[in-house]
């Protein structure tokens, strides 16, 4: 019988209801009241709005103050969580690129919780270059006479357009006006600069003559971009950045080499050729040489300057340089980062980045095969170990299938998209790839410590 007393709307639960009850009660501990109250005004007026749509929710209040709770729950939990990166992309982008070695780490914990010498001369008690700290790092990798830092390369380029190239032209060839991804498109970022792109060339050949035919009295620079996330293959000619350098002598115009993802020591001899090391720029005779601090370098996020004295002081006297300087944490974990180059050997084997790009595929096979063992003891997982590729990642080596191990997962009736959503769900959160019917777990970027979590997490997923 539908009578007055049966309209659903009196069947809601009453907000003060929700609020005395056990979950809500405890949620109060855990968040600020005013939030509690409005969860649960939330949660009834969503039964509300079921009802007017002629839905038939759970109006049982329990359940109610549970969801409610929950909810406040998920809304109050920090947007970042940790991820084990399964991926076998050392430099993915979307988790972050590098991961910073323990003693960048903590000096920028260090810097963080406290007080430092920022722009302060402890000697003299007068005030300095919070650049002070990187310079004579960057100076050392690269071999140059000057240095500075900003917050990545694209704001390294820009303020370099800017301070050498302003109202003036820029010559670039038309087969290196890359895109690097995040809207980082040569052109675009020439035009903010306020310098003129003059480009030259196809994008297949371009020649040294196709340059000097542009240099004019109003060319400022000759830029070379590294081409760092395509190559340009087949009927191909460039002109070399030693080539550009005596063309620039020539003309009297700065060069500028953008190379990218800064390699600070040689990996070709682990099977990553073609990346630039960013002495070999300076060696040149680049005027300048510009490149990131969380690709091949394994520090954070910084764009690294380096190259001669009166263009790096054109570069800090900009005003840009105001809005483009790094903060204390990633000047911190920046410097700390460029001492462990002080012993190359030891900066490859102990900067995540680099000796997770060098380790070699025996030790990722034995590595894959000992945790395959592993998860293949938790109930309804079975596990086998293939052969397969990864790439580098963070517009590095775009052509360089670097030979890996795989885990190629599976769980018993559950489907291989469904496993990696709870996979990406669980804490930590665990991002893997899917192919094939399976997840294929990569341990190249995973770190030794974080495999029981990892192990933990395929379990939960299994459940
Ligand atoms: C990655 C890259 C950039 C952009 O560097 P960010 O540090 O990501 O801003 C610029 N130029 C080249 C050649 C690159 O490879």
């Amino acid at each position: 019988m539908a009578g007055m007393g049966d309209h659903p709307f009196r069947r809601l639960p009453a907000v003060a209801k929700l609020l005395d009850l056990p979950p809500l009660a405890a949620a109060r501990d855990r968040h600020p009241p005013a939030a509690v109250a409005d969860a649960a005004r939330a949660e009834v007026d969503a039964l509300r709005a079921a009802l007017a749509a002629g839905a038939a929710p759970d109006l049982d209040p329990f359940a109610a103050a549970e969801r409610a709770a929950a909810r406040l729950d998920a809304d109050a939990a920090p947007r970042f969580r940790p991820v084990i990166n399964a991926t076998g992309v050392v430099l993915h982008t979307n988790l972050g690129r590098s991961a910073l070695h323990e003693e960048a780490a903590r000096a920028a914990a260090d810097a963080a919780r406290g007080y430092l010498n920022l722009e302060l001369d402890l000697a003299t008690g007068k005030r300095s270059s919070r650049q002070d700290a990187v310079r004579a790092g960057v100076r050392a990798i690269t071999g140059a006479e000057a240095a500075t830092a900003v917050n990545n390369c694209a704001a390294a380029t820009v303020i370099v357009l800017r301070a050498v190239a302003a109202g003036k032209e820029v010559v670039v060839s038309r087969g290196q006006l890359i895109e690097i991804g995040g809207g980082f498109r040569i052109p675009d970022i020439m035009a903010v600069s306020g310098a003129t792109l003059r480009e030259v060339g196809t994008t297949n050949i371009t020649r040294a003559a196709d340059y000097e035919a542009a240099v004019g009295p109003n060319t400022a620079a000759l830029m070379r971009v590294h081409t760092s996330n395509y190559r340009v293959r087949g009927f191909t000619k460039s002109v070399d950045l030693p080539q550009l350098v005596e063309l620039g002598r020539k003309h009297r115009v700065a060069v500028i080499d953008d190379a990218g993802s800064g390699q600070a020591v040689d990996l070709a001899a682990f099977g990553l050729p073609g990346e630039p090391l960013v002495s070999a720029g300076i060696a040149a005779g680049a005027d300048l040489v510009l490149f990131s601090g969380d690709k091949l370098l394994g520090g954070p996020q910084a764009g690294l300057i380096a190259g001669r004295a009166d263009l790096i002081q054109r570069v800090e006297r900009d005003p840009l340089m105001r809005a483009f300087r790094l903060d204390k944490m990633t000047l911190a974990a920046l410097e700390a980062t460029l001492r462990l180059y002080r012993d190359p050997a030891r900066a490859v084997r102990e900067i995540p980045t680099l000796r997770m790009l060098t380790t070699p595929p025996a030790e990722l096979r034995r590595r894959a095969e000992a945790f395959a063992a592993r998860l293949r003891e938790v109930p309804r997982v079975a596990a086998e170990v293939r052969d397969d590729v990864a790439y580098v990642g963070g517009g590095s080596l775009p052509d360089v299938a670097v030979p890996t191990s795989v885990i190629a997962v599976s769980v018993e009736g559950v489907g291989e998209g469904e496993v990696a959503a709870r996979l990406r769900a669980g804490s930590p959160a665990v991002v893997g790839r899917v192919a094939d019917g399976r997840v294929l777990l990569d341990l190249r970027a995973v770190f030794e410590r974080d495999e029981d979590a990892l192990l933990r997490a395929v379990a939960a997923a299994a459940r």
